[in-house]
């Protein structure tokens, strides 16, 4: 007989961590299932290492990570002390048309990518909830600000979220810890920008999951500045520093790692989710748990591949897929355009500590004006920083006097504005099943086929030019475009293929994250989002995640689920 538990939750990252908290202290024997092996902060985190404490000596053993990681090593943070974080791209395999590459960044252990994530967490706003409605691309949203602004504070308090209030319509305040301090040449740019654009470009501190003081038990940041690699003293957001452990408190978790979710079991009669499907990752073992409740928080694109899997005679193209929307209206933002310079002045000044967060221009675009050349917006982030070490290159010099002068000289200060665009949903942007291809445990595998459009394109100038002119009006000088070709999939930002919405013959989740035909299962990772706006979306996850399993709780207490 298969175990029975009130519910289940696939996926211990950000979203099932989630999950798992507001599920248990609301009281449910809550089953987490989890596809990779367990994480010990204490033992497996890296932050301290050295690079001359590893055997690359941070360089990373290129022929393994080329052999076994070719998609993941393409991101920052894949390297020799974080590439175990990182999945093994030949167990985990997808395919994509030649011409339409997609960088299908994953972790895979428990946590899932809040180990390596890059905290950086902004509200949205009605300029992005109703987006869909004003210009006709997609399907509208079925919640407004109003609907999820309560849920972002109830996370921000728990999470612990540094930031500076702004007052700025398109990205609201939320419920700071005190700022992290900007450099002498940010403060500079921000006074430059506020007065050359009349109050409307607003360059601000990042607003980051990292504590600027002790909060609920964890230790304030000390500044180490390599977050991806772990924190022993769990001074940033991640399941295993928060969620994981206060669902632990409850008495009511049970966690289960290497639990590779095949599928929903779904019952047409009941038209009920009533359990999952589980390969066990080590010994390959089938197995199945049931739950009244059942939260898909796999990841965007692992949620929408095990509703895909999960096909019976009622949904023979997937559970939920009656509307013909499961997969499509994937989404990632756009980066790679921007510019950098050079600061003139503040050399008597520099840095002490590694921060561990940049700064941040919101979006001006289409905020009170309509451009003429695209829809939607786009944010900077960046920051200053002096030359270091890198200026060696090229200088003069030579043994211990070159070294010191390196030290004690440091360079002039640079300064880099890095735009982030909003994608807009389109249905041939789609993940499907691949019918000639499986994971190492036999589970049919993704096709990906996404392209960023013209619209992202018209942005990507505005970006660089932009930039270009802010920096101009800074007082900056040999001033640079950045103009990168970056593939969609290497944001890790992906969203969409399983939207939300207000009618299910367009839609795949309902207004609360349920699966329209199987109101017992809730989506809420990233595979719900309607539209992709051009903040960081993980803290929209967080709150979907904790308004759906408050709504699940009301319901079964009414007994209507
Ligand atoms: C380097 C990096 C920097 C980033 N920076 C930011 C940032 O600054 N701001 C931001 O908002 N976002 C950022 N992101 C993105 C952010 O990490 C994701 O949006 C977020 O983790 C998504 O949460 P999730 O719960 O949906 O997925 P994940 O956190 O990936 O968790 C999914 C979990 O589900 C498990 N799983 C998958 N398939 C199965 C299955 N079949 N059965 C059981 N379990 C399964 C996985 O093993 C994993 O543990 C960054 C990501 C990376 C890698
Ligand atoms: S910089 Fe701060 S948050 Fe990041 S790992 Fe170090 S202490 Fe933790």
């Amino acid at each position: 007989m298969p175990k029975t538990y009130d519910a289940i939750v696939i996926g211990s990252g950000i979203s099932g961590g989630w999950a798992a908290k507001e599920l248990t202290e609301a009281g449910l024997r809550t089953l987490v299932l989890e596809a990779g092996g367990p994480v010990d902060p204490a033992t497996d985190y890296v932050e301290h290492v050295q690079p001359w404490q590893l055997p690359f000596r941070g360089w990373g053993d290129r022929a393994k990570l080329g052999r076994e990681q070719p998609v993941q090593k393409q991101c920052y943070a894949c390297d020799e002390w974080s590439s175990k974080f990182f999945v093994n791209d030949l167990e985990n395999p997808y395919s994509t048309p030649e011409d339409r590459p997609f960088a299908w960044i994953r972790g895979r252990q428990v946590g899932g990518r809040s180990i390596m994530w890059g905290r950086q967490v902004y509200r949205w706003s009605d300029l992005d909830f109703e987006a869909n409605a004003r210009d006709g691309h997609g399907v509208d949203w079925p919640i407004r600000y109003r609907d999820i602004a309560p849920w972002y504070d109830h996370v921000e308090r728990f999470i612990g979220v540094s930031g500076r209030a702004e007052g700025l319509s398109q990205l609201p305040d939320g419920q700071f810890l005190p700022p992290m301090e900007m450099n002498c040449a940010e403060a500079h740019v921000r006074e430059k920008l506020l007065a050359a654009y009349a109050g409307e470009r607003v360059l601000t501190i990042g607003r980051c999951a990292i504590l600027t003081r002790e909060h609920r038990g964890r230790a304030a940041c000390h500044y180490c500045g390599t977050c991806e690699r772990g924190c022993v003293t769990g001074s940033y957001f991640s399941s295993l520093s928060s969620t994981l452990p206060a669902a632990l408190a409850t008495g009511r978790l049970t966690l289960r790692p290497h639990s590779v979710v095949e599928s929903v079991v779904y019952d047409a009669e009941k038209r009920r989710a009533v359990g999952v499907r589980v390969i066990d990752a080590n010994t390959f073992e089938a197995l199945e748990f049931r739950a009244r409740i059942v939260f898909l928080c796999a990841s965007t694109l692992e949620s929408t591949r095990i509703l895909l899997n999960s096909k019976s005679a009622a949904f023979p193209t997937g559970l939920g897929n009656a509307s013909g929307e499961l997969g499509h209206n994937l989404m990632d933002h756009s980066m790679g355009h921007g510019a950098r310079g050079t600061v003139p002045g503040f050399t008597d000044r520099t840095t002490f500590g590694d921060r561990p967060n940049g700064i941040y221009l919101p979006r001006f675009r289409n905020v009170k004006h309509q451009h003429p050349n695209f829809l939607r917006g786009y944010a900077y982030q960046g920051g200053a920083w002096r030359n270091g070490w890198g200026r060696g290159q090229g200088m003069g010099g030579f043994g211990a006097e070159f070294k010191q002068s390196l030290i004690r000289d440091r360079g002039p200060w640079q300064f880099s504005l890095y735009g982030f665009g909003e994608m807009l949903p389109r249905h041939e942007n789609v993940a499907e099943l691949d019918p000639g291809l499986k994971d190492k445990w036999g589970i049919p595998a993704l096709r990906i086929s996404c392209a960023y459009g013209e619209n992202e394109k018209a942005q990507w100038k505005d970006m660089i030019q932009s930039a270009t002119e802010m920096l101009e009006a800074a007082g900056a000088t040999n001033i640079r475009p950045t103009n990168e070709d970056v593939a969609p999939g290497l944001v890790i930002h992906e969203m969409g293929t399983a939207r939300m919405g207000r009618d299910p013959k367009t839609s795949v989740l309902n207004g609360w994250n349920q699966v329209w035909d199987a109101p017992n299962l809730f989506l809420t990772d990233g595979a719900c989002m309607t539209s992709s706006a051009n903040q960081n979306p993980s803290i929209t996850y967080m709150a979907l995640t904790a308004r759906a399993a408050h709504h699940a709780v009301d319901l079964m207490k009414r007994h209507e689920l």
